[in-house]
Parts: structure tokens; sequence; C-alpha cells
């Protein structure tokens, strides 16, 4: 497939993120949010394509013309035709669920969730069609990452999944098989190092700055703690409590307390300014 027409429900972290990969790699993209939240996410696309132009990877002309193939709109029922729906709102089944039954029921195109950790199979019966329906799993921030995970669902076609990968490598991606099992890989595996860091402050043990600098020493780009500002605080709670739901509540996931707290006092990592360090 070459998918030349794309929406993305959700200009958040990730959805104004792919929404920048699809619209420089040629796609013209509808993007979908409440209209409040516009101003913020077109801030961040054009944040976004400036530092590809500082990083020559575009040049001002391509820039330009990537913005302009971004539209924007408020409803999912004001999509206009299109070859791909990627849903990126909330980690919230519920709120996935609203998202998926508002698609025309005669749409015939693919339509992927961004879901970090639901199940693709349990959300495909609110696709207009089940084996159209899989996961693709960006990673944060998508402008960089390159991998993909793509996520095959108990209803999957392998047509559909051959359509997935085609349009991963169009947008300069590389995609990886997974299976619809809680977390994927990437996030079953990150899970237990987010938890055991927050323990480890939780418990007085050490703190966010020296947890951060022993991991970045050995080599990894982010510490847990700036890594889960980088993704946000609200996500990565969302993300660990459906893990550990559907694990059957497996002690060592166990989502944590300073978890909650912080998310109920608005502390989200950089999207809100704060969250275990400061952003200006
Ligand atoms: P976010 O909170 O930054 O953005 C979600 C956006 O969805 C918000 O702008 C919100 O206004 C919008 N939204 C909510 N209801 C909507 C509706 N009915 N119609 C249209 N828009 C609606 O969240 P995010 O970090 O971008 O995460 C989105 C999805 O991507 C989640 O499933 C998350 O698990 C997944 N994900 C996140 C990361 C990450 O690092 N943040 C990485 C990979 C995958």
């Amino acid at each position: 497939m070459s998918a030349k027409r794309l929406a993305v429900i959700g200009a958040g972290t990730m959805g104004a993120g792919i929404a920048v990969v699809a619209a420089v790699a040629g796609c013209s993209v509808q993007l979908v949010d409440r209209v409040e939240v516009h101003p913020a996410a077109k801030g961040r696309i054009e944040k976004s394509l400036a530092a590809l132009l500082v990083r020559h990877r575009l040049s001002a002309d391509q820039s330009a013309q990537a913005m302009g193939r971004i539209s924007w709109s408020e409803e999912v029922s004001q999509l206009a035709a299109t070859d791909l729906v990627v849903e990126a709102v909330a980690e919230d089944f519920e709120l996935k669920r609203q998202v998926l039954l508002a698609l025309r029921r005669d749409f015939l195109g693919l339509v992927a969730t961004n879901t970090s950790s639901l199940s693709v199979s349990a959300l495909a019966a609110f696709a207009p069609d089940p084996s159209r329906f899989l996961g693709l799993h960006f990673f944060n921030p998508p402008e960089r990452m390159v991998l993909v995970e793509v996520v095959h669902g108990a209803q999957t076609s392998e047509q559909t999944m051959t359509e997935a990968e085609a349009f991963v490598s169009q947008i300069g991606k590389q995609a990886v098989r997974a299976q619809d099992a809680p977390g994927f890989i990437v996030n079953r595996v990150a899970r237990p190092i987010y938890l055991e860091a927050l323990r480890l402050v939780g418990d007085g043990a050490a703190s966010v700055e020296l947890v951060d600098r022993l991991i970045e020493g050995l080599g990894f780009p982010l510490g847990p703690f700036r890594l889960m500002d980088l993704i946000g605080i609200d996500v990565n709670l969302a993300v660990s409590e459906s893990v550990y739901r559907q694990l059957m509540h497996e002690p060592r996931l166990r989502p944590h307390p300073l978890q909650q707290r912080m998310v109920n006092g608005g502390a989200l990592g950089r999207k809100s300014g704060r969250g275990f360090y400061t952003y200006a």
C-alpha cells in the first residue's frame, strides 16, 4: 500500500509527532483533536519542523510544504477520505472505544491504534472492520525513533500487516512485528526499570538525579526519570496500570504511589513544565 492520505486522532505528544513524520514523507495528514488543543499542537509541530531544519534534514521549502500538508479538525465525524487512520488518544480503553465507534462503518482503509499496552484484539471489536485493524506502536519522539512495533490482533489479516509494514517503511521507519501481549515487547521489558527506579526513590535509597546519572552512565540515552518526564507521567501511569491489570496483578509490576501523586498534582513531565525535573 502506498498511503497518501492519513488521519491522526489525538494531537498530543505522539499524534503531533506522527503527523510530522508522515507529512515530511509526503502524506497529507488530517489531525483531529479538541479545538483548544490546536494552538499547542501547532506550536509543537512548528518546533519539530524547525529542529529538522537546524539538523539539515529538511530545507526551508520542504519544511513549509510539510506544514502545508497538515490540516486540522475537531471531530472524527469531520474526517475526509483517507487511506489510514492512526488513533493516538490517551491510554484509556473506553476513550479509544468511543473514538473507534465514531469512525464511519463503511470505512475501507486501515485503522491502527498507537496504544502502548491495551489489547489490540479487544479494541478491534469496535473498529469498522477488525481484519483491517492493528497496532502501530510508534516510540517517543516519533521524529527520531526509527522502530515501530506492528502489532497483530487476533483478527488482523496478513494483507493488513503487509500494507501497514509498507506504510512504515514509506515514512522512513523500520517495522518490527509484535504479538498482542500486554505492553507488546518494549513496554513489557521497560516496565520493571521504571518501577524499580520509583521504588528506589520512594524508599529514600537514591535520588532521582543519582539514578538517572548512573543509568545514563551505563550508556542509556536517558535515565528512567528523564524518560518518564518525556513520555508523560500520566501516560506512564496509565500504561503501568494496564500492564499490571492484564498480567493478573503480578506484584513486581505494581504501579508506584508516587506516579499517582504526581498526576494528581499536575506534575505530568515536560508537557506540563514540571515532573521529576522542571522545564522552562
Ligand atoms: P497525550 O495525552 O499527549 O495526547 C492525547 C491527545 O488525545 C490529547 O491531545 C487529547 O486532547 C486527545 N484526545 C482525547 N480524546 C480525544 C477525542 N475523543 N478525539 C480526538 N482527540 C482526543 O498522549 P500521548 O502521549 O500522545 O499518547 C497517546 C497514545 O500513544 C496513548 O495510547 C499512549 O499510550 C501511546 N504512546 C505514548 C508514548 C509516549 O511516550 N507518550 C509512546 C508510545 C505510545
